[in-house]
């Protein structure tokens, strides 16, 4: 057998096109919340993937149903339908408001698919000025030139204008603001119900209520970008539940294939209409393997053992953020919900987020950061009592230090 090519942290500055700045050390395994680096130093894993091993790592039931998998079909293409992608659509259909779901492979995707279809939709009314989409400041939608453009933070787009137009922000959680902007002119209004990236902002529920009204007056289509918030992230399965407000699009991925990459957007039959045969696709969207996984963590994660066990965890965490935060007052806030946890630094402490994550590190915890003044945790949804402390203390050991 041929060797294999040695690779350093080095090697990602020579060779990596270098959109990312990563850690300074090479993860190599991971169980449950635990992961491994080269060295073989072990880390508590309070990032998930970025809100995306909601069942953490090599979990069994997955980890069987992607080999199972594997040994029989891959990818057929669109042409040809397939078991697993249709007993997945089956599952979110049946656990959501929705009627039809369409599957693509990540959030940035999902959400073009929700874009266009509102734009389509309005068009095949007769409504060709009707195109107007309403986002929001700080909302983060992906980062295709449509969706980065939707998304609320300029950094993200200036670079790649003339960017698609159309698209009015106002600030989130304004009612009155966005009740300005809204119009018959209006085809969508696309939230997220909690900002993630944008520092784990939790919508006001009258805001979204709000956004509803305005969306049914204006006859404008209401997507929830769902893509951090889903599959159990706040211990419900989707967060529009807990707020009592249906959207008529929804978007998810992230967790729902906890790391193989899928995304899905799920609507009603009659917006469904609208994306009629070869006015949408991609090659992978539905393939059999990352449907066949997502069918397993859907199953995992669609019970109350799992979705109650993230209030608890909640708790353990808020309990221990608290704590931490008595004996080193460095948080003004703890905010979000179930196990998407965002802590506002102070004043004292502003723009050091990741320079806490990278303390974190070296204390053996992996942690995020959501803006530069807002650490984040996104750990998996079954995490282990024992690991959310220790890797607490981990992280107590990694604030001790920024505050000396
Ligand atoms: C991560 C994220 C996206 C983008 O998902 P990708 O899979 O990276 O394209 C979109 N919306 C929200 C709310 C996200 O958190």
């Amino acid at each position: 057998m041929e060797q294999p090519i040695a690779v350093t942290r080095q090697s990602f500055d020579d060779w990596m096109v270098p959109v990312y700045a990563p850690a300074d050390f090479i993860l190599v395994r991971g169980e449950g919340s635990q992961v491994w680096d080269q060295q073989g130093k072990s880390y508590i894993d309070f990032a998930g993937g970025i809100a995306v091993n909601a069942l953490g790592h090599a979990h069994p039931v997955v980890t069987a149903a992607l080999v199972e998998q594997a040994g029989k079909l891959w990818h057929l293409g669109n042409g040809y339908t397939n078991e697993p992608v249709l007993r997945l659509a089956k599952q979110l259909i049946d656990a959501t408001f929705a009627d039809k779901v369409f599957f693509c492979n990540s959030g940035a995707e999902a959400n073009e698919a929700a874009l266009k279809l509102a734009r389509k939709r309005a068009l095949d009314q007769g409504n060709s000025s009707k195109n107007q989409i309403v986002a929001f400041n700080n909302a983060f939608h992906g980062r295709t030139l449509f969706t980065v453009s939707a998304g609320g933070q300029p950094k993200y787009s200036k670079d790649f204008a003339p960017l698609p137009g159309g698209i009015t922000h106002t600030p989130f959680n304004d009612l009155a603001a966005a009740a300005e902007v809204i119009n018959d002119h209006t085809c969508a209004v696309i939230v997220e119900p909690i900002q993630g990236e944008g520092g784990v902002l939790p919508a006001d529920p009258a805001f979204l209520q709000g956004l509803r009204e305005l969306c049914d007056r204006h006859d404008a289509v209401l997507i929830f970008d769902e893509v951090q918030t889903g599959m159990g992230r706040t211990g419900e399965l989707y967060a529009y539940t807990q707020y009592g407000v249906v959207p008529d699009v929804l978007t998810t991925a992230k967790a729902l294939g906890c790391g193989f990459p899928i995304g899905a957007m799920l609507t009603t039959d009659e917006l469904a209409k609208t994306l009629g045969v070869g006015t949408h696709g991609t090659t992978y969207g539905g393939n059999p393997l990352a449907t066949a996984v997502a069918g397993a963590v859907f199953s995992i994660i669609n019970t109350p053992e799992v979705l109650e066990g993230v209030k608890q965890r909640h708790q353990w965490f808020l309990d221990g953020l608290n704590k931490i935060n008595q004996q080193y007052p460095i948080f003004s806030e703890i905010r979000g919900g179930g196990l998407l946890i965002g802590c506002q630094l102070t004043q004292d402490y502003a723009g050091k987020a990741k320079q806490i994550t990278q303390l974190a590190n070296e204390e053996g915890v992996i942690a995020l950061i959501a803006g530069p003044d807002v650490v984040r945790f996104t750990p998996s949804l079954i995490i282990p009592e024992q690991d959310v402390k220790e890797g607490l203390a981990r992280f107590a050991r990694a604030v001790a230090r920024i505050c000396s």
